[in-house]
């Protein structure tokens, strides 16, 4: 039914870069033949799930949306998809994504624009726009993306669905190909917090292959789904209701914290001052470990080389000039700008300071309350081209969301309420280190 649907959609959402129907059935049939022979099927047995294309799939191209990764198939498997598999799902095909899952509306992708499946002359938000469409689209039960900046949670919300991006370091990262290592965690899309719970449950966990992989013990997630929101504290974040917000998520974003409160929960307002830090600070610290990551794009081991170069240096250059694309390159010149000698001080460890404070302001928030909420993004789901001419108003869709993994919290969307255009609008709740079971608490009663 799932490949049905896709080839059906396929044509208008463009969701993925490769759908994989005989692997999909192929997995289909060895859960079958599970349950013919009366043997355990696993907790995912049978459901179909997206895979953002920047997970490494074994002998399944892995292209990070990216010409320089073009033929690129990848010899191992990553550590979260190999846990789905064990447990039955059916990977349906690899979804498409910014490059290097550097954007937010799936836009520099360098083979296609996926559109957003409530009104396709807009973006589904990135950098896991096709992730995030395939979901909301029905092409897929659940999906899995990453979240640098935001990439999980502006796509929900842009998409009408639950996007999480969990504590860094609870999902292991081990062949997620690596953007921004100090920020990135991979976390699930579901169209119910049940789905997110179950999905998260499934790919947590310690992981020796993942040096940053935290050593914790597991819960099952859906333990915490209970409608009670009782002696539960709530902060509003009260920056994120500035200038920029669109006054229809103001007011939605609102009436979903006002049902909150009649659910149980105290609400009060809380002050993040140096949240506002956060886009500044993350535009320097993504792009320098970027410049670094993408060092390894060379022509020589992976994907994409250039033919017929002079030597090896115009072959290294020719291979990188063709092989990335121009918002690749900009944060590439970014990062090796604000590492460079000279600079680094001013730029690179400057950031690093601001990011602790910005920790800081988090810490205290969560000595008051349980949850943090704000809107996901200060305006719904923009039009097709819209912004791709103003690399920094695109920047700016990722205000709220930011700041949460430069602490490294656990942050999530949920759908609240629409637009007057009929775009869904998200919710942002946003736990203290490891408290994603009271995210999923938070989330399931209002939901
Ligand atoms: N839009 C942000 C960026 O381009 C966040 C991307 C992400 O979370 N992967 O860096």
């Amino acid at each position: 039914a799932a490949l049905d649907r896709i080839q059906a959609l396929e044509p208008t959402i463009h969701s993925f870069l490769h759908v994989t129907p005989e692997y999909a059935l192929e997995m289909a049939q060895q859960v079958d033949g599970k349950i013919a022979a009366g043997e355990d099927i696993g907790l995912l047995a049978g459901i179909p799930i997206a895979i953002k294309d920047n997970m490494c799939t074994k002998g399944i191209p892995t292209t990070c949306a990216s010409r320089i990764l073009e033929n690129f198939v990848p010899p191992y498997e990553s550590t979260v998809t190999q846990k789905l598999k064990d447990m039955g799902a059916v990977m349906v095909g690899k979804a498409n994504l910014d490059e290097f899952a550097m954007g937010s509306s799936t836009e520099t992708s360098a083979y296609q624009v996926t559109a957003n499946p409530w009104d396709v002359s807009r973006v589904p938000g990135g950098s896991s726009g096709g992730s995030a469409a395939a979901v909301a689209a029905e092409e897929a039960v659940v999906s899995l993306g990453s979240d640098t900046g935001g990439s999980i949670r502006l796509p929900a919300s842009y998409c009408g669905i639950v996007g999480m991006k969990p504590t860094y370091g609870l999902v292991s990262r081990y062949g997620l190909v690596a953007y921004a290592s100090s920020l990135d965690q991979i976390g699930p899309f579901s169209r119910s917090v049940e789905d997110a719970a179950i999905l998260l449950s499934a790919i947590a966990g310690y992981d020796p292959n993942d040096a940053t992989s935290l050593k914790v013990e597991i819960p099952d997630y859906t333990q915490f789904l209970t409608p009670n929101l009782k002696g539960i504290k709530i902060g509003i974040i009260t920056e994120t209701f500035g200038e920029g917000l669109d006054p229809v998520v103001a007011e939605t974003v609102n009436n979903a914290i006002a049902q909150l409160k009649s659910l149980g929960a105290e609400i009060q307002e809380i002050s993040c001052p140096r949240f506002r830090y956060g886009l500044p600070t993350y535009y320097i610290i993504a792009p320098s470990e970027a410049s670094a990551n993408l060092a390894r794009y060379d022509g020589v081991k992976y994907g994409f080389r250039s033919e017929n170069p002079d030597n090896l240096l115009s072959m290294y250059k020719k291979t990188r000039a063709m092989g990335f694309g121009a918002e690749v390159k900009r944060r590439i010149m970014l990062g090796t700008y604000a590492l460079s000698a000279g600079y680094y001080d001013a730029y690179y460890l400057k950031a690093q300071k601001v990011r602790t404070l910005i920790k800081e302001d988090f810490e205290n928030a969560f000595e008051k309350v349980d949850i943090l909420v704000s809107p996901t993004a200060p305006t719904t789901a923009f039009k097709i081209g819209e912004k791709t001419a103003d690399p920094l108003t695109m920047y700016l869709s990722d205000l709220m969301t930011i700041p949460v993994n430069l602490a490294g919290l656990p942050g999530m969307s949920i759908p609240c309420g629409f637009d007057d255009n009929g775009m869904p609008i998200g919710l942002q709740l946003i736990g203290n280190v490891l408290r994603e079971d009271r995210i999923f608490q938070v989330a399931s009663a209002y939901e």
